[in-house]
């Protein structure tokens, strides 16, 4: 099963026809869904059967799903799901295959729920074309609702309705962003209705909304003709101090308490900080718990070098550092004194103990998410030799970082709000770094190269970057997609050169010392290896392709055949047939793939053939 679609279990499957459950049971088992057929129907392995009428036994697993994939007419579908229907908030997301598998419709919950994207998934793993009729996709502009997801953000109260539909009609909507992340705005659509400025400074401009995003917790008036929303960053670390013994419930209410005083956001909450000594403290841990908040936790000496507003000399004595709340919100953020929002409060009860509230705020959020890397071939440039499972694995990536020649190929994949890093070609190892930074910060990135990943391309750049750092192997996950790699592609254009055993050489030194290939060249010509040469010639490395027929010729005929490919599937393709002996009269460079004949390949007509077997008849 692809790990693409975890995020969205349960999902149930729903076909009532023979056909519908044909098209849905292979798809269910790729995606790890459950289908349920009605026990009259054929049964299958994996699938859930249901008796009576559907419209019954959907509302007893209604709420049980994150998801709900139809293969049956949208009318059908459409008052099924009615009575069940309740927000945008709570609402599954309801998706449709028409019968033929060629149309895959996004039709409820596209935005929260998650349809639309779980759409374009499904139809790149059937290869169909997604229907997706949200206005921001039509707009090519993030949903306004869903824009916080990759960071992690909370979402805040606000009128979302009437501002999606104000971006919808192309009105101006402020953006006033305060903390979190900026990335989301470096790939917005030219034209777009957002404005970042201050409506007092450009009074031509004038916004009819406002997105704030935040740490302050703003109270917008029910029906104000100004409609606005707001996402809270997770970017306050809150340090805590308690006595032995504190209840959760204090704790927690210290917590609100504090937070509703200084106007700041609960959603905005990235986690807790406090001294070791309180690494087993039971209400503090069952707090953490209940919220999901990561609990970070300094040793003394840590803490009590760190400048702090008030400092105290009991707490000093008593646990060996001048301060525990403010040093660990300032540690677990990251900041320094500066950042210090809230300077600590004491909140006591008689009966439940005392609390010591700090609050800090951090530079970047906190995603509380595990992050992926997953390391894509685009194969070798046309959009159709690019496989459905790499498709898939770039609409679901939050960010895409590769050379911008391969990010033009794949241009038509990238979906609205998803954050586009183009780096030059000479930099593999800053695209590597930049990678495994934002996948261990928690966002989901695809690294792209041309043809495989895995053969001269980014793969091993990035796992041994990941090696280096001391990765576990797990976080952030890594998943490796192949593609059709230069050899395979090239051969395809000129017949079947690699029927036999083969290998492929690069002549690039950058990495490799011309020694060691030099080497290589020498015992794949004397193995008799029909091979294939990447990187044969650059504007600055010449020598390296003469010295390889050179080579070549010392074990194999002077009529053997060689392809010659330049860009293969690409607008500019150039194919040449040749011989071992006259390769260098034509044009080679950093485009083309270099194939060379083993002694039984042959030519025939326009095609060069290997042998399969050893038999020549
Ligand atoms: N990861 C890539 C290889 C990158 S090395 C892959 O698996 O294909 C770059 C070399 O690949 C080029 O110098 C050229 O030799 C070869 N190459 C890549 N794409 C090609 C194409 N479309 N046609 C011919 N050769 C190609």
């Amino acid at each position: 099963m692809m790990s693409f679609f975890a995020p969205f279990h349960p999902i149930a499957a729903i076909a009532t026809t023979p056909q519908g459950i044909q098209l849905l049971h292979p798809l269910c088992q790729q995606i790890g869904a459950t289908l349920h057929v009605r026990e009259t129907q054929k049964q299958l392995n994996n699938t859930h059967i249901y008796q009576g009428s559907l419209k019954d036994y959907l509302a007893s697993i209604w709420s049980q799903n994150n998801a709900f994939i139809f293969s049956l007419a949208t009318g059908a579908v459409v008052r099924l799901i009615a009575p069940l229907l309740q927000d945008k908030l709570n609402d599954p997301a309801i998706i449709v295959i028409d019968a033929t598998g060629n149309f895959v419709i996004s039709l409820c919950s596209g935005h929260q729920g998650g349809a639309d994207q779980l759409t374009r998934l499904i139809a790149h793993q059937l290869n169909a074309t997604p229907i997706i009729t949200g206005a921001a996709n039509g707009l090519n502009l993030p949903g306004i609702d869903i824009l916080g997801f990759p960071f992690g953000w909370g979402k805040g109260q606000g009128n979302w309705t009437e501002v999606s539909s104000l971006i919808a009609r192309g009105e101006t909507v402020q953006v006033i962003q305060e903390v979190g992340s900026t990335l989301w705005q470096n790939n917005l659509p030219k034209n777009h209705p957002l404005y970042f400025g201050f409506s007092d400074v450009n009074e031509t401009i004038n916004p009819q909304g406002r997105i704030w995003i935040s740490a302050t917790e703003r109270r917008f008036a029910n029906e104000s003709n100004f409609p606005k929303v707001q996402w809270h960053p997770r970017v306050l670390w809150v340090g805590i101090g308690c006595i032995r013994g504190t209840s959760q419930n204090l704790i927690e209410r210290a917590i609100n308490q504090v937070f509703q005083q200084y106007h700041l956001a609960i959603n905005a909450i990235a986690g807790l900080a406090t001294i070791e000594l309180k690494a087993d403290e039971i209400g503090l841990i069952a707090y953490c718990r209940d919220k999901q908040f990561p609990l970070k936790i300094f040793s003394a000496d840590t803490l009590k070098i760190i400048e702090v507003p008030n400092p105290s000399s009991i707490v000093q004595q008593e646990v060996g550092t001048p301060s525990v709340a403010e040093a660990s919100a300032i540690a677990a953020a990251n900041s320094d004194v500066n950042f210090l929002l809230v300077s600590k409060q004491i909140i006591k009860s008689e009966d439940e103990g005392s609390v010591t509230i700090a609050i800090a705020q951090s530079n970047r959020e906190y995603t509380g998410k595990k992050g992926t890397l997953y390391l894509v071939g685009t194969g070798p440039g046309n959009l159709n030799q690019l496989t459905p499972a790499a498709k898939t694995a770039i609409t679901d990536a939050d960010v895409i970082i590769g050379y911008s020649l391969y990010l033009d190929l794949i241009k038509p994949l990238q979906c609205p709000g998803q954050i586009i890093e183009a780096l030059p070609i000479t930099q593999e190892k800053q695209r590597a770094t930049r990678a495994i930074e934002l996948a261990q910060w928690g966002l989901t990135v695809a690294v792209v190269s041309s043809g495989d990943c895995g053969i001269y391309g980014m793969a091993g750049l990035v796992l041994e970057e990941l090696k280096k750092q001391g990765w576990d192997g797990q976080n952030p996950s890594v998943e490796v997609v192949p593609g059709i790699t230069a050899l395979q592609a090239t051969a395809s254009r000129v017949g079947a050169p690699l029927m036999h055993d083969f290998c492929a050489i690069s002549l690039s030194d950058l990495l490799t010392p011309w020694e060691v290939i030099k080497k290589r060249l020498e015992a794949a010509a004397m193995a008799d290896f029909v091979t294939a040469i990447y990187n044969p010639r650059s504007q600055t490395r010449t020598q390296q392709i003469i010295h390889t027929q050179k080579v070549f010729l010392q074990y194999r005929d002077s009529q053997t055949p060689v392809a010659l490919v330049r860009s293969a599937y690409r607008e500019d393709e150039e194919i040449t047939l040749t011989s071992l002996e006259k390769m260098l009269d034509f044009t080679i460079d950093m485009l083309t793939t270099v194939i060379i004949g083993n002694s039984s390949t042959y030519r025939h007509n326009n095609w060069i053939i290997t042998p399969r077997g050893y038999n020549k008849n």
